[in-house]
């Protein structure tokens, strides 16, 4: 068992984490088409041109500091909506140049695709990315050696555990702030007709069934709950109504710090509490086939 403690005697941690991919996503769901498909790209320019004004409000309203993840395409396409989320206070972190999967990637392209998006949001805003969440949440063994050498504080794309855990790397132990599809509105509520993608679109009760049980076990177990969301989603009109009665569920918990996932980094990089968290390698264990 470890020893992890949350800060001040917390109970668990709330992250609300926000994959703000807009107009990327159409490039990596149908690259032949993409630049003729005008509706396909509305669903997605829909995120940072409508959603996400009402959920910066929303996260005001709630006194919410949450984090943010970004193509760099997507914030050269909107450096307002940029610097408003770094000036409401919130964290804004690196999620590739377009939406590239790390593992689709050479060594040499993967770091130019960092070094890439790190300048972006460096030259819109003023300041570096301390946070990594990959595309589509996956990340080749090479992956966390490569976002230690960047200078990264923590990266967010592994389910390895409930709590935050060290990856081991050659260039030192990258921080993990774990994720899990089943606090990812993008099963609940993700639909893109042609190509046919996402599971349909639950009733929102349903959505905040999963969302909701899951917080409650981890709050037993004392875990992170990293809710992840997309602001094309969680922005419209009915996504929105999933975020406020959520947000109003779990502050019927007691002792739960609500925190943006920098916060909680430079919490576990303390080294007392830093000892106590669980260890893991980049290793993938080989299969063995029985003929
Ligand atoms: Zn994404």
């Amino acid at each position: 068992m470890s020893e992890f403690k949350w800060r001040d005697d917390r109970i668990c941690a709330v992250a609300l984490t926000f994959d703000l991919d807009g107009e990327t996503i159409p490039y990596m769901l149908d690259p032949p088409q993409a630049t003729k498909r005008m509706a396909l790209m509305s669903e997605f320019s829909y995120g940072p041109n409508v959603s996400m004004p009402h959920i910066l409000d929303l996260l005001d309203l709630y006194e919410i500091k949450g984090s943010f993840f970004s193509p760099a395409r997507t914030l050269e396409l909107h450096p307002d909506v940029a610097r408003e989320i770094v000036a409401r206070g919130h964290d804004l972190g690196h999620h590739g140049f377009m939406h590239e999967r790390p593992d689709g990637l050479s060594d040499e392209k993967e770091e130019r695709v960092l070094a890439a998006g790190i300048k972006v949001i460096e030259d819109i805003t003023g300041s570096r990315p301390t946070g990594y969440r990959s595309p589509a949440w996956e990340l080749k063994p090479s992956s966390p050696a490569l976002l230690k050498r960047y200078g990264f504080q923590y990266d967010s794309s592994l389910m390895g555990y409930d709590i935050p855990y060290w990856v081991e790397t050659d260039e030192g132990d990258l921080l993990e702030l774990p994720v899990s599809w089943r606090n990812d509105d993008w099963v609940q509520f993700g639909f893109v007709s042609v190509p046919a993608v996402g599971n349909g679109i639950s009733p929102p009760s349903i959505g905040l069934e999963v969302f909701t049980a899951e917080f409650e076990g981890l709050f037993a177990r004392g875990g992170l709950f990293n809710m992840t969301m997309h602001p094309f989603l969680a922005g419209r009109p009915g996504g929105l109504i999933v975020l406020e009665r959520l947000i109003r569920h779990l502050r019927g918990f007691p002792r739960v710090w609500w925190a943006k996932l920098s916060e909680i980094a430079d919490y576990c990089h303390e080294s007392a509490v830093a000892s106590t968290l669980p260890r893991a390698t980049t290793e993938i264990p080989a299969a063995k086939w029985i003929d």
